[in-house]
């Protein structure tokens, strides 16, 4: 296993990757990168073991229900990087699993990728987005017909890769990229249907970095994005070479939905996870700001708060019953319930927003004009913003505007609307949510319950 500091230098390694036109050679040597890599060498140092042979347990594929449930708090507090590892990894063994009937010839490659992966303990980003062109359009009908990354070469030993993928979360701090194909192909998209594992320094490769970290100013102003917040990336594959032993997928059309599927399934459980922790976050926040506003006892307040807490609680439930109704792959791995996880994805996004106006609604103004936390440091100033920001005993001045700070840092600014917009999107948009919800409920039971209604069912 790797400590953080081998993984900070084991980064050193030709890769090509730019932040705003500049080829960065050395993360840490740039601010706005090296808080997120500075966090994910932490979540190394905390699963290091120097055993030979150790691997992150996190890797490990869950082998009970209960193993999964176990698994959403070690997800929830994990790194975003260690945490897409191990989506990817979970994804690549599923996808292995529906293989086996129809492509068996790849699930030794993908069974033995995984090992190797867990063994060298490298970090994989998910690279499934494609740049897609026109959107009514399919890959092979693209005016360019490199908006979907495809085969562009084979020769005896692998493939020729050329294409992008976008918005991919850490893919700069990884040490391989999980390409796969983002939706079902069909015949005469067989160059389309690709999957396999890129090394992040292959030659061809080029990444750039949009980052919400806050740029200068003072961190205490940014409490949540100066932890949290992580670069995602455009991947530009520009015809880079893949030997055979990491390609999973190769013009199979029939097959090419099987990794977006399975991944979406642990990207989802991920992002309902998330979900539900942000939700309680927001009705504390809620709650914090109409206690020192000296308004929890006004009724509409109250309200506000109450189906805040309601949402909360429904999300946690979704997630209970995507647990509850985990399934089992033919190789004894656990994964949750595909509707349960995808409409609790879709409720947590749908009404995030709701969730953000009731929050503005209760907080007030100061949410976006709350003096600095530098502007507290002035001795002059001081006692002047104590007095103007408190609200009366036990709610003192600065203690106020640090929960108006991380309201605007959470909902209301630059990684704010980053929030906003990667909750309706990231782990796709709401259309394909819908499309997981149209294909698993039980439309069947809801006709039936409907002629009964209307006195039509005959019995
Ligand atoms: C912060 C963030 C992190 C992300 N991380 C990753 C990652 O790590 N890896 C990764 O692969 N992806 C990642 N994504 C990408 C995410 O999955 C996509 O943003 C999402 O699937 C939507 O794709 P798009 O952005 O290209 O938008 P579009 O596909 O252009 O979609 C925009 C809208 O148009 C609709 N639409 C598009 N095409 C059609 C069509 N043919 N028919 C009907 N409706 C259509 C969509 O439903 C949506 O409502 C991330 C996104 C964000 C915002």
């Amino acid at each position: 296993m790797l400590t953080g500091r081998q993984y900070k230098d084991s980064l050193k390694d030709g890769r090509r990757v730019y932040f705003e036109g500049r080829l960065i050679e050395d993360l840490e040597s740039e601010p706005a990168l090296a808080a997120p890599l500075q966090a994910i060498a932490d979540g190394y140092d905390k699963y290091y073991s120097a055993e030979p042979g150790a691997v992150n347990p996190v890797t490990l594929a869950p082998r009970s229900q209960q193993e999964l449930r176990d698994r959403i708090p070690v997800i929830t507090e994990m790194d975003l990087l260690l945490n897409v590892t191990y989506q990817s990894l979970m994804t690549l063994l599923v996808a292995a699993g529906r293989l086996e009937d129809g492509a068996p010839e790849f699930v030794p490659r993908i069974k033995a990728y995984v090992e190797d992966a867990r063994l060298r303990d490298i970090r994989i980003t998910e690279c499934i987005t494609d740049a897609k062109g026109n959107r009514s359009l399919a890959p092979a009908k693209q005016d360019d017909p490199d908006a979907y990354v495809r085969v562009v070469e084979r020769r005896q030993d692998g493939v020729v890769i050329r294409g992008a993928k976008l918005h991919i979360s850490a893919a700069a701090f990884g040490h391989d990229l999980m390409v796969m194909p983002t939706k079902s192909m069909k015949p005469g998209e067989e160059d389309y249907s690709i999957a396999c594992a890129v090394p992040v320094n292959a030659p061809g490769v080029h990444i750039t970095n949009t980052t919400y970290h806050p740029r200068g100013g003072d961190m205490r102003d940014y409490p949540v994005s100066a932890k949290e917040s992580i670069p995602d990336s455009m991947v530009i594959f520009d015809d880079v070479f893949v030997p055979h032993e990491r390609v999973f997928l190769d013009g199979q059309t029939e097959h090419a939905a099987v990794f977006a599927h399975s991944l979406g399934l642990w990207e989802r459980l991920g992002g309902v996870s998330f979900m539900v922790i942000q939700a309680d976050e927001l009705v504390g926040l809620a709650h914090l700001i109409a206690e020192s506003n000296g308004t929890s006892r006004v009724s509409h307040v109250r309200e506000k708060i109450d189906e805040m807490m309601i949402h909360a609680t429904l999300l946690r439930a979704g997630l209970e019953a995507a647990l509850t109704n985990a399934h089992a792959t033919p190789d004894g791995f656990y994964y949750p319930d595909d509707m349960y996880t995808n409409v609790t994805k879709y409720q947590g996004a749908a009404n995030f927003s709701t969730m953000v106006r009731h929050l503005h609604d209760i907080a007030g103004g100061a949410v976006v004009t709350a003096p600095s936390m530098s502007d507290f440091d002035n001795p002059e100033l001081r006692p002047l913003l104590e007095k103007y920001m408190g609200t009366g005993p036990g709610v003192p001045g600065e203690y106020r505007t640090k929960l108006f700070h991380a309201i605007r840092d959470t909902t209301a600014d630059s990684y704010g609307g980053w929030h906003h917009v990667t909750n309706l999107q990231s782990g796709g948009g709401l259309f394909a949510q819908r499309l997981v919800t149209r294909k698993n409920y039980d439309i069947e039971r809801a006709r039936a319950l409907g002629l009964k209604a209307a006195g039509l069912s005959g019995a």
